[in-house]
């Protein structure tokens, strides 16, 4: 039997698209192929743009109250087809059913804090600024907004956008990844069951054809990408260009620092989640270790031997602890990121390659692996996305911060300590959007910025909390006169 081809969701019906070329999509603890994806012609987006551009002119007019009606409903269907979901997300993804468990839960507060919209929509007024002159703020729709996601979380990252995008009045045209588009498929069917009017939020698949044509499209007025920094620019430069509003997250080397007076424990479990979590696939992932001074040596036998302890397998296994890479390509490229470590002088205290999962040989698998390495060799790379921890030392916090603060990323870093001091310079001096004080990955809750510095975001609205509201709407001033009467009566 041939794989399934997946269709698109164009104009409020699942159709079969234009398209010259399909993609495998794999399971990678097994690598068989489960279905086939559609690279669709960026002429797709013509009728996509114009059905989504009559539903939202109709959606506009609807009451904030009502269009948090559907979000409440579409909370409830998620909640029904939790474990489904996170099956599909662990089968097409490869983390842990745990993991898939746990992003789908950060996916669902998205939907909650949008649930707030009729709150976080207000705008503001002054009665009175001058004589008989009154001053207002509104925030009305941006009108149609498309979202391009990455492979790493297959329903949280679609969530980030969907709920605030619609809930504010818009439409939006999801282009998931190429590597996981069957969790985005099932989005949008549960939120088709919703009621929601059916052009309002429509799926293309697609590659950087479809996303370039997306950025120079007259019809779409936003844009968000969450993916590698090269992503990321190339779309913010291009949608820039042609006008639009912007934002896109971008890679990431995020480093955990451990202080001597850390509680040990604490900082070696979550330097290990924070790792070898999801296969290191996370933008949030702890890449370097930086242990300070004498923290060196504990930390270090220790993080080793809680490495060489994770449980590697398929996610679907309930005793499994880490999942494989997402592709062979990823597989050989994080054991090249490793073969260049050591060139450039790191030592393997743990080395993950070339070790294979009984019953799933063919998978894309790596193992968690522990570089002690040099400040130049760690720093000089670029995002290694996969298992693999980079240990430095530093003498002092100083020489911790000036470390991170010399990347070109700007992500997330965090501390472990029980110094007060110590933990607020911290706060205050390291040059990232995201702060982790005794929290290995200190990945914002959804009422609050997906924030990012440096090559890791490219815009000023971050996706989710008040950002994602500012992002989707466009303010309107407006003044008013209504002149009193001669005599100060009021005509
Ligand atoms: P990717 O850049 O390969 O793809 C992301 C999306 O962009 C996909 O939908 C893809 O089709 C599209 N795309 C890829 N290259 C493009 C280009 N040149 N022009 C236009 N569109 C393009 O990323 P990925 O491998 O799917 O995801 C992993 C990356 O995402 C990592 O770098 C990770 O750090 C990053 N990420 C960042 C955040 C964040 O919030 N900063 C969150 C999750 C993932």
């Amino acid at each position: 039997m041939p794989p399934v081809r997946l269709p698109n969701f164009v104009g409020g019906t699942w159709r079969r698209p234009q398209a010259e070329a399909w993609l495998p999509v794999f399971n990678p603890a097994t690598a068989e192929v489960l279905a086939e994806v559609p690279l669709s012609a960026a002429a797709e987006l013509d009728e996509a743009v114009a059905s989504a551009t009559a539903a939202q002119a109709a959606w506009r007019d609807v009451p904030v109250t009502e269009r948090v009606g559907y979000l409440f409903r579409y909370f409830r269907l998620l909640e029904e087809h939790y474990e489904e979901l996170a099956r599909t997300i662990t089968r097409e993804c490869g983390k842990t059913l745990a993991e898939a468990r746990g992003e789908l839960r950060r996916g669902l507060e998205s939907v909650q804090a949008a649930c707030a919209l009729p709150l976080l929509l207000q705008g503001y007024s002054n009665e009175q600024l001058a004589y008989d002159l009154d001053e207002h703020l509104f925030r009305q729709p941006l009108g149609v907004a498309a979202a391009v996601t990455p492979f790493n979380f297959p329903a949280m990252i679609p969530l980030w956008f969907l709920p605030y995008a619609v809930g504010c009045g818009n439409a939006l045209l999801l282009k998931p990844s190429e590597r996981v588009p069957h969790t985005a498929v099932r989005l949008v069917e549960l939120l088709a069951e919703t009621g929601l009017p059916r052009a309002l939020v429509q799926l293309l698949h697609g590659g950087q054809e479809l996303v370039h044509a997306m950025c120079d499209h007259p019809g779409i007025h936003g844009i968000s990408l969450v993916g590698s920094t090269q992503a990321a620019r190339a779309v913010y430069q291009r949608a820039a260009a042609a006008g639009k509003r912007v934002q896109c997250q971008g890679g990431a080397r995020n480093a955990l620092v451990v202080m001597p007076d850390a509680d040990l424990d604490g900082a070696v479990q979550a330097a290990a989640d924070g790792a070898f979590g999801c296969a290191g696939q996370r933008c949030l992932a702890t890449s370097l270790a930086i242990a300070v001074d004498q923290a060196r040596h504990r930390f270090i036998p220790a993080i080793q031997a809680v490495a060489a302890s994770r449980r590697v397998g398929n996610g679907l296994d309930p005793q499994v602890e880490m999942g494989p890479l997402i592709t062979q390509e990823s597989q050989a490229r994080v054991v090249r990121f490793v073969a260049e470590a050591e060139n450039a002088g790191a030592k393997p205290l743990l080395d993950g390659r070339g070790r294979r999962v009984p019953g799933y040989e063919q998978g894309f698998f790596v193992f968690p692996t522990v570089l002690a390495a040099t400040a130049d060799a760690a720093l000089a790379h670029a995002e290694v996305f996969g298992p693999v921890l980079s240990l430095l030392e530093a003498r002092n916090l100083d020489e911790a911060l000036s470390l991170i603060n010399s990347g070109r990323y700007g992500n997330m870093a965090c501390l472990f300590t029980r110094d007060g001091a110590a933990a607020r310079r911290f706060r205050y001096e390291a040059q990232v959007g995201n702060v982790g004080i005794n929290v290995g990955v200190a990945a914002p809750m959804a009422w609050y910025p997906f924030s990012g510095w440096k090559e890791s975001f490219f815009g000023d609205l971050h996706a989710q909390g008040r950002h994602a509201v500012e992002f989707y709407t466009q303010t309107k001033v407006v003044m008013e006169r209504w002149p009193r009467g001669r005599g100060g009566s009021v005509s």
